[in-house]
């Protein structure tokens, strides 16, 4: 879908992306001075492979500040991107056929990651039809098999923030049945209405060193910094040591001069992720009030993140067929819910502009929609529907 939409967007097609899985903001200047830098002593050589030291102790600081927990050094490895320290942990922690519990909807590299590690996904979608885990659900699922349950929240792509309640049922039902607890919380300042979801660790009173969870985390969605690829997991030392072993064979350590741009960015003025996290809240607020106002679509309202699913079953109720229609007839990229186990639904991102989110969504209201004007502008073209 992205090339083909590139492709359009090459020939001169006003396409809208509301696809997008990262915010506009250019990245923090202390970040770019700090790998600038770097860069300028002409001494760029490997760091130790589970992260440069003081790169760790700022990942350390930030633990303290937004966990409250202090990790010791030698619990915490810096890798590419939070996706290769998600795919280090497994790697680190299955056997061949064991199961890890991925809750609908998911981020779509869960399940092929677990595969990639011979390992088994197992689903579990909420029987009630909606977007939010059910602890009965989980624990119907959990065999003799299950290795880890991975938890997004706020979740890509629902925007859900998991309520405290559930996070402190998984947190003790995990310790009481032994099992790994992988929290990715890649998103978990980019929350909004003043809210503060508990970090797993407040439902614990375990040690880093004595618990099973294990906390993923990096730079790339809350200082909008994806290109530089840095970061981290927070878990045992054992555990860390063995990603670390992992990893010396496959990267060894991520490039230090990006390290040293998560240090500028950890270190420096914070207020950048704050006003981040404001702009992504105006946009929630404005593609909820369109969706709500659209004809047949359901939404449930993101607490997070800067993504939403509404449910356009009453539309199609297959999500591919759809977000191809809507590409095709509105210039508009969606992705579809199925890739994300939700079937029926589409992901949109409001990480874009304003005029990005109106547009688009008054684009695939106009597709979709009989009640809306059967006339639209797209770029300097009239467009007439005539297939409603
Ligand atoms: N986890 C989730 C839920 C994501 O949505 C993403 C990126 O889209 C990642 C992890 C990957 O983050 P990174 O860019 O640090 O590899």
């Amino acid at each position: 879908m992205n090339e083909e939409a590139e492709f359009l967007r090459q020939r001169g097609e006003s396409v809208i992306h509301l696809g997008i899985g990262e915010p506009k903001n250019r990245a923090p200047i202390s970040a770019i001075l700090s790998s600038a830098a770097t860069l300028n002593t002409g001494d760029v050589k490997y760091s130790p492979t589970d992260g440069a030291p003081s790169l760790k102790k700022a990942i350390i600081t930030y633990t303290e500040e937004n966990y409250g927990r202090i990790p010791d050094p030698d619990n915490v490895i810096v890798c590419s991107g939070a996706k290769q320290a998600i795919f280090n942990v497994l790697y680190t922690l299955l056997n061949p056929q064991d199961e890890v519990i991925i809750l609908a909807p998911y981020w779509v590299s869960y399940p092929e990651m677990v595969r990639m590690v011979l390992g088994v996904p197992v689903i579990v979608t909420p029987e009630d039809g909606g977007l939010h885990p059910r602890m009965k659900d989980i624990a119907q699922a959990v065999g003799s098999a299950t290795k880890a349950i991975i938890v997004n929240s706020p979740n890509n792509p629902s925007g859900l923030v998991y309520s405290d309640e559930f996070m402190a049922e998984i947190v003790e039902f995990c310790e009481k049945k032994g099992i790994y607890l992988i929290a990715d919380d890649i998103y978990h300042k980019l929350v909004f209405d003043g809210k503060r979801p508990a970090p797993c660790y407040e439902f614990t009173d375990k040690e880093i060193e004595d618990s099973k969870i294990i906390v993923i985390n990096g730079i790339s969605k809350l200082y909008g910094m994806t290109g530089f690829r840095i970061g981290w997991a927070i878990a045992s030392e054992k555990l860390v040591r063995v990603m670390t072993n992992v990893q010396s064979q496959v990267t060894s350590c991520a490039s230090v001069v990006l390290q040293a741009a998560a240090e500028g960015a950890l270190t420096g003025i914070q207020s950048i992720v704050e006003s981040l996290r404001l702009t992504i809240e105006n946009n929630r607020n404005i593609i909820m009030k369109e969706l709500e106002a659209f004809n047949g679509v359901k939404v449930t309202r993101p607490g997070g993140t800067f993504y939403c699913l509404p449910n356009f079953s009453a539309y199609n109720k297959d999500s591919v067929e759809l977000s191809e229609f809507l590409l095709r007839k509105a210039l508009v990229v969606t992705v579809p819910g199925k890739e994300f186990g939700m079937e029926g639904h589409l992901r949109l991102s409001y990480a874009g502009s304003v005029r990005d989110i109106t547009e688009g969504i008054a684009r695939i209201k106009w597709a979709l929609d009989p009640d809306s004007p059967n006339e639209i502008y797209i770029g300097n073209k009239k467009l007439v529907r005539d297939w409603l």
